[in-house]
């Protein structure tokens, strides 16, 4: 096997004997056979939008399909053979509509086999594995363009169950899909196709947030409890506020409690979730510590999407996953054209202990999204103009298990008083539950929600530059970003499109960007890798005031 696609990948170039997630050789051929089944779907779907002939359920499934092979998403390889299946399926019944047989060898007529065994050994050779006498700059922006599609089809895969889908961005994706096996593209190509990525992706965040707003309202700041109330629960992780909104219906008045995990906790701003006092409070951190967290839960636990790791102790017997999330033997919650059914999930969690009695925790606020904050616009220019508020610092992204992360822990902690720090998405757990008080009544720590709420961090930078008269990059705002999987690779490319200079990137830059094209993200975007905290905020903030 061969995989690089994510931050903890092995010894910080690729995982070649089993993925430090947990993932097999075996899912590993599993996934890059349905990614290459999925550009041959992606091959007859170009051509039937040339003649008109636009098939949702074709688009919503290379999403679907897609999102299974992001990091810590899928690991049932039976649930890999029935999505390879399925994409031949589409693909066979796309080309029976076009009524055309002249399709290229390669994926377009690719057919799968009857068996694990068969799939694996057809899966050979159709990863991303370094070949012998290839340019690695275009294959690292190859790896760059797909990666980031698979982030972006994550967020496309939330719009749509929330009802918001954009034509244009389904035909970017099987046209770039495509466009990997397309020899005559060039390095600048790629270049071009990663921005473009980028723009599509801003695209699918803006479907989800109109999707999350229209559907549970804009969020309000609200103050979240860290401890949990005595008596039987549930756990909902991952990322899908419609799934959360589904439970929190069907276990209301059933003497339950929900706690939110991980993503899961910028789901108390928003109204339409808040409403339910069953929504008991935030139990635990991010994703790399569920071996802990999740067998001292004393309830049900349901994960809607990334990231899973492998049960740890009685979890296995309380595990339920949905959506593209999948675990061999675990439950799994399907969508069946209406609601889910997650009557399982609460079952069980009736048949559990519960906690035995109430702890206090204290509370943590989120729910400062683009609303909120530019509700307070007025006041928050103000304080820039004063110069009460020095600086703004975005220490943003995914968190994870390799060490170096305690550098996002520092920079929060050492930044100076005149400082306000947003915050969105796993990372946020280094430093979520610190006090750094208010500027004049702004709090200096400002959860702006989960990794697709970039949309609406990138929404309040726009709207205070239009407010100074300047750009963004001319702001007293500085992006400190942390990365681990995919939809962080979309929201990079975000970034980037937008003309975002002089991030700062790490715990450690991605193993599948080769020094040239690194090359070109410094040249053009000033992206630079993390040093120390110290070193960092001198750079950002110049020397400290006397006063602190
Ligand atoms: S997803 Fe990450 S850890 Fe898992 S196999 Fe790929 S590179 Fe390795």
């Amino acid at each position: 096997m061969f995989c690089n696609q994510c931050e903890q990948t092995a010894k910080g170039t690729g995982c070649t004997v089993q993925g430090v997630c947990g993932k097999d050789e075996t899912l590993a051929a599993l996934q890059d056979l349905l990614t290459y089944a999925l550009k041959g779907l992606a091959q007859v779907a170009t051509r039937a939008r040339e003649q008109g002939v636009i098939d949702h359920a074709v688009d919503r499934f290379t999403c679907r399909a897609l999102f299974s092979t992001l990091t810590n998403v899928d690991f049932d390889p039976d649930r890999f053979v029935t999505l390879i299946d399925r994409a031949v399926e589409l693909r066979d019944g796309l080309k029976a509509r076009l009524g055309e047989t002249d399709w290229p060898d390669g994926p377009a007529r690719f057919e799968p086999a009857g068996d694990i065994d068969g799939l694996v050994a057809r899966a050979a050779g159709k990863g991303f594995a370094p070949l012998e006498g290839e340019d690695a700059d275009v294959r690292s922006l190859q790896q760059t363009v797909v990666y980031g599609l698979r982030g972006v089809a994550a967020y496309l895969d939330h719009a749509a169950i929330l009802g918001q889908e954009d034509d244009l961005v389904y035909g970017f994706i099987h046209q770039t899909l495509a466009g990997t096996l397309d020899p005559s593209l060039t390095l600048e190509d790629w270049v071009s196709l990663a921005l473009k990525t980028g723009e599509m992706n801003l695209r699918a965040m803006e479907l989800l947030d109109a999707g999350h707003t229209g559907r549970f309202g804009h969020p309000e700041p609200t103050a979240v409890p860290l401890g949990h109330k005595g008596g039987q629960a549930i756990l909902v992780s991952g990322h899908d506020l419609e799934d959360l909104s589904q439970l929190l219906a069907q276990s209301a008045g059933k003497g339950l409690n929900v706690y939110t995990h991980g993503e899961m906790l910028p789901a108390h701003g928003y109204p339409e979730l808040k409403k339910y006092d069953h929504l008991a409070g935030h139990y635990g951190t991010a994703w790399q510590n569920q071996g802990t967290e999740f067998p001292a839960f004393p309830g049900a636990i349901l994960m809607t999407t990334n990231c899973i790791r492998k049960p740890k102790g009685d979890v296995a017997q309380k595990l339920f996953t949905t959506g593209e999330a999948g675990w061999p033997g675990a439950p799994h919650i399907r969508a069946n054209g209406g609601p889910k059914d997650f009557t399982p999930v609460i079952q069980k969690a009736l048949g559990l202990p519960g906690f035995a009695e109430d702890e206090d925790r204290g509370r943590v606020m989120t729910g400062f999204a683009r609303q909120a904050v530019l509700g307070v616009a007025d006041k928050v220019i103000e304080a820039v103009k004063s110069g009460a508020i020095r600086h703004f610092l975005l220490v943003a992204g995914c968190d994870g298990a390799k060490p170096g992360r305690n550098y996002y822990t520092e920079i929060v902690e050492k930044a100076q008083a005149d400082t306000v720090i947003l915050t969105l998405a796993c990372g946020k757990f280094r430093f979520f539950d610190k006090n750094l008080g208010d500027i004049g009544g702004i709090p200096r720590l400002l959860d702006v929600g989960q990794c697709n709420d970039a949309y609406s961090a990138i929404r309040i930078a726009g709207a205070l530059a239009e407010a100074f008269g300047v750009g963004v990059n001319d702001l007293p705002l500085s992006m400190v970003l942390s990365w681990y999987e995919q939809k962080a690779v979309a929201i990079l490319l975000t970034l980037l499109h937008l003309g975002i200079k002089d991030i700062r990137l790490g715990p450690s830059l991605p193993a599948f960007i080769t020094p040239n094209v690194l090359q070109v993200l410094v040249d053009n975007f000033n992206i630079m890798p993390i040093t120390t905290p110290e070193d960092d905020l001198a750079a950002i903030l110049g020397p400290a005031k006397t006063d602190q």
